[in-house]
C-alpha cells in the first residue's frame, strides 16, 4: 500500500485494474462516476442563473455573492470530474483522459 491509498478524492473506491506501468492487475482508487454528471448539472444551473439575473438583481444584496459562490464552485467540481483511476501501486493513471476535463 502506497501513500496515496485512498487519496483519489471523495467518494472514491477500490477496484482492480490491470496496469500498465506495474503490467499486472492492481488495486486501483476509482473517482465516483457522478462528478461528471454533477458537473453538467451544475452547467446547466449557472445557465439559469444567468438567464435569471433581472430576478435576483432585483435583491442584489443577498443573492449575487449567493450566485458568485454557486458559479465558482464549478472550479472543485471541475478537479473532482478530472480524477481519473489511479494505481494504488506506482500513482499511475489507468485510463488516459478521453478529451478534456472541461469537455
Ligand atoms: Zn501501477
Amino acid at each position: 500500500m502506497s501513500v496515496l491509498g485512498g487519496m483519489s478524492g471523495p467518494f472514491s473506491r477500490r477496484g482492480h485494474a490491470d496496469c500498465e506501468r506495474c503490467v499486472r492487475q492492481v488495486e486501483v482508487t476509482m473517482p465516483w462516476p457522478g462528478w461528471g454528471k454533477l458537473r453538467r448539472v451544475w452547467l446547466v444551473l449557472i445557465f439559469f442563473l444567468v438567464a435569471s439575473s433581472p430576478l435576483y438583481l432585483a435583491d442584489m444584496h443577498g443573492l449575487l455573492p449567493a450566485a458568485l459562490m454557486l458559479v465558482a464552485a464549478i472550479g472543485p467540481l471541475n478537479a473532482l470530474a478530472g480524477i481519473r483511476p489511479t494505481c494504488l501501486d506506482c500513482g499511475a493513471v489507468i485510463e488516459p483522459p478521453v478529451g478534456s476535463p472541461t469537455g
